[in-house]
């Protein structure tokens, strides 16, 4: 008997095991604390492959939980985390972060290990990294400029400064030549847009601020980033040469933002500057590297394969892409095999600032590097890889995680029960787009631009991928499974990539001028806009007598009072002015005996109103019909 009783006890909890409640399939089951750990933008073949399921049973379970996916799709936390509890596992999601970590682990690459291997003997003193905010028209570009001017090597070397999104100075500070690195993009947007991709590429921020203009939103917007990022400040007061200019006032408004300067006791440095008359420029440098010095350890190990961060990229027609990195450790050589984001090849060429070739760039140094097969995006960080085969199969890796990731993101979790409430409340638009350009800013001003349209709630834009360069076989195939446009801006198609655009029906378009990509695609806003529908009123009766009629319903004997009453038209009753039937339809029409398809104001009628049989003498039937309103 016992023998018995304990044998069918365990089938049971066997058969619990396996068969989840959900569709009667078979997946084996986690106690609640198993985990799984799913990379973003895996599907639920990942998942099999994790808890040795059939992907099959899986589809199935989910589709019992009122989603629907294939089993190659790539399913975001959300979905993946319902599964999880249904079946017992936790799944724990790995961050992009992570995943590249890993990724590059794979290669043997651990960067921090890397870090912590190295000893006090291996680092040595590497220049800050400045950026320069501050409110517009504050004189940011201006001080960029008379910073940039003060550089005796410069004038050495002869060559025409260049733009490359950063440049270095050497300056003189208590009798040893020291070197600072100066982003050239000034504002805090880049700064934040690079922190936002997970690299900190400034030591110090310089904060200026116009002596004749004070404190402005921006000034503090810029201040509250340096802040959260924990970077020290230097505040330049800019513009000391105009009438009006009032040094004492910049430095008592920004004491309440906590930036107290030196001669009030606090820790802050002011300097006085003219950007314009180039006055205050060295002790503005000198007060950047004493605030290094006394507040941060700025140290690097330069004897290993360089790592640091794409500052700035484009596609050059001559020399295809052109990326501007910062070396933040290591050296960067001519010949190493490089990744930056998804973009890797081999360094062919290095210049500084003044497009003099460089062989080798140690830690804070800025470089132009050509070499690499695609143009990686601002906030990239980059590695030297051992060597080239390593290189390509880290971008390739990270590019097909990228593509994963963005799939997971793009996928619409409608469940059954959202969908007829999506469909019920009609649902919302979307215009997807790709856009594509010469150059990163180019197409970050045109994203901005664009959306800024205001279009109403109705319509929603979303970019669903941008970069630069040539329109690829990725970008139709991204826009085909989303039903994108593309824009192009200043570039082309790839090779054989048109054929399969006009195959797969995708809509291109190519522009030059940005006002005109954002016109067209105001009005395709416009274009996409649902109709709105307003009522017109069509005629009125009044019912002046009612024929019961078991096989029709109620007839209301009626006058026509004003318009038309049309046959199959939408109507409502009205008794004493409030509506006691709505959502009708005229469904029966008579003159006399025979049916009529319309009956005109000052006629009698007979109308039906199909199972609405609540008819009463007086009532007033009304009749309209939805037209759609033009927009404007
Ligand atoms: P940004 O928007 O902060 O980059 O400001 P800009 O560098 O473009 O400068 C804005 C305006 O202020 C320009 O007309 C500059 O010539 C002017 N400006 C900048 N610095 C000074 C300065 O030190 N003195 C004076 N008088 N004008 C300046």
């Amino acid at each position: 008997m016992r023998g018995r009783k304990s044998k069918r006890a365990k089938r049971q909890e066997f058969e619990q095991m396996q068969a989840p409640s959900l569709g009667g399939v078979q997946v084996p089951r986690g106690n609640g604390q198993t985990v799984v750990r799913l990379r973003h933008g895996s599907s639920l073949n990942d998942f099999a492959d994790k808890i040795d399921a059939n992907p099959a049973s899986l589809v199935t379970v989910l589709f019992h939980l009122g989603e629907m996916a294939t089993a190659n799709q790539s399913l975001d936390e959300d979905t993946f985390a319902t599964l999880g509890t249904e079946l017992g596992y936790q799944v724990e999601m790995v961050s992009a972060e992570e995943e590249d970590r890993e990724l590059l682990g794979s290669f043997s690459i651990d960067l921090d290990a890397e870090l912590e291997a190295e000893s006090d003997e291996d680092l040595t003193a590497r220049p800050p990294v400045v950026t320069v905010m501050g409110h517009v028209d504050h004189g940011k570009t201006k001080l960029l400029d008379a910073i940039r001017s003060t550089d005796v090597v410069a004038g050495e070397a002869g060559g025409i400064t260049q733009h490359i999104g950063a440049y270095q100075v050497r300056t003189v500070h208590e009798g040893v030549d020291r070197a600072i690195t100066f982003i050239d993009t000034p504002g805090h947007e880049a700064f934040t847009a690079m922190r936002a991709r997970g690299a900190q590429v400034t030591d110090i921020a310089i904060l200026v601020v116009a002596a004749d203009d004070g404190v402005m939103p921006q000034t503090i917007e810029a201040l509250n980033h340096a802040q959260a990022a924990g970077v020290p400040i230097v505040v330049a007061v800019n513009k000391v040469d105009k009438e009006g200019a009032n040094p004492a006032k910049i430095r008592q408004q920004l004491t309440e933002y906590n930036l107290v300067a030196e001669e009030y006791g606090g820790d802050t440095m002011f300097v006085d500057v003219s950007a314009k008359q180039r006055i205050g420029i060295d002790e503005l440098l000198e007060a950047v590297l004493l605030t290094a010095d006394a507040a941060l350890d700025l140290r690097a190990n330069p004897n290993k394969d360089a790592r640091g961060v794409a500052i700035e990229a484009n596609l050059d027609k001559g020399r295809g892409a052109v990326a501007t990195v910062l070396v933040q450790s290591g050296t960067l050589r001519i010949g190493d095999a490089v990744v930056a984001g998804t973009a890797h090849g081999r360094v062919r060429a290095m210049f500084d600032e003044h497009g003099v070739v460089v062989p080798e760039a140690g830690p804070a140094r800025p470089v132009q590097v050509l070499g690499l097969t695609s143009v990686p995006s601002a906030g990239d960080t980059f590695i030297v890889a051992p060597d080239d085969r390593t290189a390509r199969q880290i971008a390739e890796k990270r590019e097909a995680a990228e593509r994963a990731a963005l799939l997971a993101k793009r996928r619409k979790r409608i469940s059954l029960e959202d969908f007829t409430q999506a469909l019920a409340q009609g649902k919302v638009e979307t215009l997807n787009l790709v856009i594509k350009g010469d150059v990163s800013g180019a197409v970050e001003a045109l994203e901005d631009a664009l959306l800024k349209i205001d279009v109403g709630e109705e319509v929603e834009l979303r970019v669903i991928h941008r970069g630069v360069g040539a329109i690829t076989q990725n970008d139709v195939n991204l826009a085909t499974v989303d039903n994108a446009i593309i824009l192009g801006f200043n570039v082309k198609f790839a090779e054989r990539v048109e054929e399969l655009a006009d195959r797969e029906g995708v809509d291109v378009r190519f522009y030059s001028v940005i006002y005109q990509a954002i016109d067209d695609v105001e009005a395709a806003l416009k274009g996409m806009l649902k109709p709105e529908y307003e009522e017109a009123q069509l005629g009125t009766a009044e019912v002046r007598e009612v024929f019961r009629s078991s096989k029709f319903g109620n007839i209301a004997g009626s006058l026509v009072r004003s318009g038309t009453i049309v046959r199959n038209s939408k109507a409502r009753v009205l008794r004493n002015g409030k509506v006691v039937g709505d959502n009708l339809t005229i469904e029966s029409l008579k003159r006399f005996k025979d049916d009529a398809t319309e009956v005109r104001e000052g006629y009698e009628c007979g109308i039906g109103l199909g199972s609405f049989n609540d008819l009463q003498i007086d009532d007033v039937i009304e009749t309209f019909e939805m037209r759609e309103k033009p927009r404007n």
